[in-house]
């Protein structure tokens, strides 16, 4: 498991291009060992972010402190980083093990340690059998995998990924998404991964960065951003959520109280909130914690509707509820058994809740 002690330290991290800010002001602290994931959508900064670590691009303003050190003036290659592109960038002209030898090489590391430690990583990620083969003979998996080998090689102490998987198909990236997590637990590097895509995110980090508009808004384990987001935009950009507007009706100790007209409800929380009384919010309730059913539910947040649609996705059922305030609301089910004996159909009354515990109470 990754130390507490930062290893690599961002102090103010800026880049102007021009008079457009892309990554803007950023602190951020990255474990050693950990695989730490950027997530973002598109041009919000991320690569920019990730190419300063690996020294391409220079900050406009601020610093990056690897083992307490100032790498600021260090030239790329000579920074114990290296990077794995999206596109691989493999030399087309050379055999897979040229191409993975390639930095040692150039770093002039002696013949026969090149040859084992190629021979090593080959083995790693379970290229060894096609050694000899040209990148452009190989399938998008196993570019990928000489990529990985080739980054690994010179056993950078930090290795960033920008968009590793993303060239491969859906089902091929979800096994490769386990294997890169088992190779960087086995090495102990720590990885920096940029990706646009919150599901990749979420299996792959040991924690989240979520930037926006070349700012980090929220960094923490995928447990703590998808179940407690701090703002409305991140629970909003992890994963599907209900975002219901509202005002602080009650605050205690205990709980809260949020008037929501859109619900129709006050909506019990079993925590306090931040906010004077009459401030707006919004509350974040994800589909899977409501509960639905046609008879009334013993719960704390009580509400009815009608089905306005069903979205059938195999492994759950997507409920769209109309309620009697005319807001639509979301609610997922696991399809549990393979048939029911009466199952809800578009234009069913029905009822929905959920407890104190499922919301959670977001800046508006
Ligand atoms: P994507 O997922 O689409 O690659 P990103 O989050 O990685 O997005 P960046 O590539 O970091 O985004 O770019 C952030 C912003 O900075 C974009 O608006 C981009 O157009 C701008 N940008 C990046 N590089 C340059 C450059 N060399 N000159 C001018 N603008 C740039």
């Amino acid at each position: 498991m990754p130390e507490d002690a930062p290893f690599v330290r961002l102090e103010g991290l800026t880049k102007r291009f021009g008079g457009f800010t892309a990554v803007e002001a950023v602190d951020l602290e990255i474990r050693r060992g950990e695989l730490f994931c950027l997530l973002g959508g598109s041009g919000c900064g991320k690569s920019t972010l990730l190419r300063m670590l690996a020294g391409f691009e220079t900050p406009s303003a601020g610093r990056i402190l690897i083992e307490g050190r100032d790498i600021g003036a260090v030239p790329p290659h000579a920074r114990d980083t290296n990077m794995m592109f999206q596109s691989y960038a493999l030399f087309p002209h050379m055999s897979v093990e040229r191409n993975v030898g390639y930095g040692l090489r150039r770093a002039g590391l002696p013949r026969r340690e090149t040859a084992a430690r190629v021979a090593e990583m080959l083995d790693l990620v379970q290229m060894s059998h096609l050694a000899r083969r040209r990148p452009d003979s190989l399938s998008g998996g196993q570019r990928q995998r000489v990529a990985l080998a080739r980054a690994l090689a010179r056993r950078p102490k930090l290795l960033l990924l920008d968009e590793p998987l993303g060239a491969l198909d859906r089902k091929l990236r979800e096994e490769t998404q386990l294997e890169l997590v088992k190779i960087q637990q086995g090495l102990g590097i720590t990885f920096v991964v940029v990706t646009h895509d919150q599901e990749e995110a979420m299996i792959l980090g040991d924690r989240l960065g979520i930037m926006r508009e070349g700012r980090i808004v929220q960094v923490g384990t995928p447990h703590e951003i998808y179940e407690y987001p701090r703002s409305r935009f991140v629970a909003d950009f992890i994963g599907t959520v209900n975002l219901l507007d509202g005002t602080i009706a009650e605050d205690a100790a205990t709980h809260a109280r949020i008037a929501c007209p859109e619900a129709g409800i006050d909506i019990v929380v079993d925590h306090a909130v931040t906010g004077a009384r009459g401030a707006a919010v919004a509350v974040a309730l994800r589909p899977e914690k409501i509960a639905i059913s046609r008879d009334p539910l013993p719960h704390d947040n009580r509400v009815a509707g009608r089905v306005a649609d069903i979205v059938y996705n195999g492994n759950l059922s997507v409920f769209h509820v109309t309620l009697d305030t005319g807001r639509r609301l979301r609610v997922a089910r696991a399809n549990a058994v393979r048939a029911e004996d009466a199952p809800l159909a578009p234009g069913d009354r029905v009822h929905l809740g959920w407890s104190g515990s499922a919301s959670v109470v977001v800046a508006p």
